[in-house]
């Protein structure tokens, strides 16, 4: 038994709450140091971060950009996004004070930071990429590709579509009109009421009339204005809040925002490349994706899982012709003809040494002449039956239309490339029942453990600098759960002294080649001896 019932804090007239060394606010294995000792290995300047390379100047000093790299870091990390929160924790949350040396930067500079180095941070994602190949952390032979809608910065409503702009201006004419029909009712009453004299009053409103109708004509103007523009500029959506979000709809959702397309190494479940987009459809973003990924990892033929979204002939083309392994389900169609009773195209079977198609019936196909360009711009080759066959065939009814007289079927002209896929697919069932694992997790992270649903910046460039914070934000804390803390702090510091010496060794040279150029135009008996036997690492290694 003790002689309190709670227990208490201590008190606040004792001179020091806190440890006297700032040092001493965090413990030796924080992850606050891991972040510090990541952004001291970076080379800002080379990655673009803006007056990263700024020398002594007068008048006040900035905030160095290293230092709210890791507020950001920290910020995305621990779910403080917003500049003012991010600023009030820097005064009070010890981590912070510890990683930025109490230094309080204002919500302006925090906010100015995110907005103007948005192609520094995705810089910054992508040296964690090759931070995470230099470890070993990615197989680089097998990524999913998935896509997820994020709510940008920007309302349903403040999304219009052509259709929904001539709507409003319809209603806006029927209000008017109304309106009109009001205006002039009241002037025959008022008129009226001059004829009769004062006793009958006609209602008095005409001014209030005048004013709506003007503001409902304003507003006509601005929606024809943006009806225009949309037309104008080939669009069909139109955003007054944030010019780039759109409302994406998959299934019965709608989001108005953006579609974050992710490559997920299938090691450890890290993205390797992502981009932001903001069309609904994934179809025509598998090549570029895949293609990043490829370029990330240096991959020689990377295996690329995508779902049944991510099907395109095209692209499938692309992919094969990069040397990408492409894996992505063929979408089953509306089978109608099968419903019917009646031969679909998987009933004719390609030959390709006689260059012609089987038919059900046992009758060739043959390849007419020339190529044809179908409704989405694919370039293929017509192979007909023969109308004599076709005429006397007993399952012809399965087959043709009442009034069709022989068979035709289009064959892409890279058709091969569908079949080697087609091929692929049949022995594909355990990898892409891992896809479904392997790029789900970190979208399921980031959404639903971090809470990230929506962008807080505005426009294509911003909102990709924002997805690299949570990207980054996402990878470098998996990275210090599958590493641990030690190796990860011990590699980070390793990497920080290599770099220095790096320097210090162009320094060290540049000192050399700055004395030997001086020497040079000396007398030769001026010159000390031991200058003389400088080296220049750029004259091959003759002494001068
Ligand atoms: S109708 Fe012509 S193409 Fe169709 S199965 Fe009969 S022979 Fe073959």
């Amino acid at each position: 038994m003790t002689n309190r019932a709670f227990k208490t804090g201590e008190s606040r007239e004792q001179p020091s709450l806190f440890p006297p060394w700032i040092e001493d606010y965090v413990g030796p294995d924080n992850p606050v140091r891991a972040i510090e000792s990541f952004v001291c290995a970076l080379d800002l300047a080379k990655l673009g971060v803006r007056h990263a390379d700024r020398g002594m100047e007068v008048g006040q000093p900035p905030y160095d950009p290293a230092d709210l790299l890791k507020l950001y870091l920290y910020g995305y990390i621990n779910q403080i996004r917003s500049s003012r929160r991010l600023e009030r924790e820097a005064s009070r949350n010890l981590e912070l004070i510890w990683l930025l040396k109490n230094l309080k930067p204002g919500y302006r500079t925090i906010a100015n930071f995110r907005k103007e180095n948005w192609e520094a941070l995705k810089a910054v994602n992508r040296s964690f990429v090759l931070l995470v190949r230099e470890l070993g952390l990615v197989g680089g032979a097998v990524v999913a590709i998935d896509g997820a809608f994020f709510h940008g910065d920007a309302s349903k409503a403040s999304i219009f579509t052509r259709k929904r702009l001539a709507e409003q201006i319809a209603n806006l004419d029927r209000e008017i009109e109304a309106y009109g029909r009001s205006l002039e009712d009241n002037d025959t009453a008022e008129a009226k009421h001059r004829t009769d004299g004062p006793g009958n009053a006609g209602g008095g409103d005409g001014d209030d009339l005048g004013a709506r109708v003007s503001a409902l004509m304003a507003k006509r103007s601005r929606a024809q204005a943006d009806l225009d523009r949309l037309k104008a500029s080939g669009e069909t959506q139109l955003s007054r809040t944030d010019p780039d979000a759109r409302l994406l709809s998959k299934g019965d959702q709608t989001v108005a925002g953006y579609n974050v397309q992710a490559v997920v190494d299938d090691k450890h479940k890290l993205i390797v490349a992502s981009e932001v987009v903001n069309d609904s459809s994934d179809v025509g973003q598998l090549h570029a994706m895949a293609k990043a990924a490829t370029d990330a990892l240096e991959a020689e033929a990377l295996q690329v899982l995508a779902d049944v979204g991510y099907y395109s002939s095209v692209e499938l083309k692309a992919c094969e012709d990069d040397g990408i392994v492409a894996y992505v389900p063929l979408p089953e169609g509306t089978g109608r003809l099968e419903k019917q009773g009646r031969f679909s195209r998987k009933d004719f079977s390609y030959d390709a040494i006689a260059d012609a198609y089987h038919c059900p019936g046992g009758a060739l196909l043959r390849p007419m002449k020339g190529r044809w360009q179908n409704t989405s711009g694919r370039f293929e080759i017509r192979y007909v039956s023969r109308k004599s066959i076709c005429g006397t065939c007993q399952l012809r009814a399965r087959c043709l239309t009442p009034k069709a007289p022989y068979r035709t079927i289009g064959r892409w002209e890279h058709e091969d490339v569908l079949e080697r896929h087609r091929a692929r697919m049949q022995s594909a069932g355990e990898l892409m029942r891992r896809r479904s694992a392997i790029v789900e997790h970190p979208f399921g992270t980031i959404k639903c453990r971090a809470g990230y649903r929506h962008f807080l910046v505005r426009g294509f460039n911003k909102v990709r600098g924002e997805w690299s914070l949570m990207a980054l934000c996402y990878n470098f804390t998996r990275v210090l759960n599958i590493l641990g803390f030690d190796r990860f702090v011990a590699y980070m510091v390793a990497k920080t002294r290599a770099s220095r010496k790096d320097v210090l060794a162009l320094v060290l040279q540049c000192i050399q080649l700055v004395l030997r150029s001086f020497w040079s135009n000396q007398p030769a008996r001026a010159r000390p001896n031991r200058l003389n036997r400088l080296s220049c690492p750029a004259s091959s290694g003759k002494s001068v």
